[in-house]
């Protein structure tokens, strides 16, 4: 499975480069924090591991309710309904439906690369049983994993250094 690096910086990465190259303009307006907000969201999912370990004492619970396309859709929603109703609201600095938004987009994200990576996910889980992966790596291939979540971070900070040059801050 993606381990935890992988599903933050995949968001992170993705909604970073599309503020660089494509809505430069906009810059401003999703400052940094907004990245952190959808790497966080990223690893939400998996909370069902320590949850279900806590709760039944084993993995069961693991991919079942966290990993379905409901989440993410309650999270669309909310970012509508606060985006048509209180766009100016902000909680602890962070502008609600952009958070929730993001939310949605980082869950999304999670989903996406655990049925393209490792195993399946049940999205419409628990109304239908649709198990949905492609399972391109195997799951005892540790190694890939850890170097993927290395080359991502190496690839970002690479980035980073040439659009930003963010070397000036050590
Ligand atoms: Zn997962």
């Amino acid at each position: 499975m993606p381990l935890a690096v992988t599903h933050i910086l995949v968001p992170m990465i993705f909604v970073d480069f599309l503020r660089d190259h494509f809505f430069k303009s906009h810059r401003r307006k999703w400052p940094n924090k907004y990245i952190f907000l959808v790497g966080v969201a990223g690893l939400i999912p998996d909370a069902d591991m320590p949850l279900s370990i806590l709760l039944t004492g084993t993995t069961q619970l693991h991919r079942t309710f966290t990993h379905t396309i409901w989440l993410p859709l309650i999270f669309l929603v909310l970012a509508a309904v606060s985006y048509a109703l209180l766009r100016d609201l902000k909680v602890f600095g962070f502008r609600l439906w952009k958070s929730f938004l993001l939310v949605s987009l980082g869950i999304s994200s999670h989903l996406f690369l655990d049925a393209l990576l490792a195993g399946s996910v049940n999205l419409l889980y628990p109304l239908k049983d649709m198990q949905i992966g492609l399972n391109l790596i195997p799951e005892d291939w540790i190694w890939f994993h850890s170097s993927l979540d290395a080359l991502l971070l190496l690839g970002w900070l690479i980035h980073e250094e040439l659009e930003h040059n963010i070397s000036e801050y050590f």
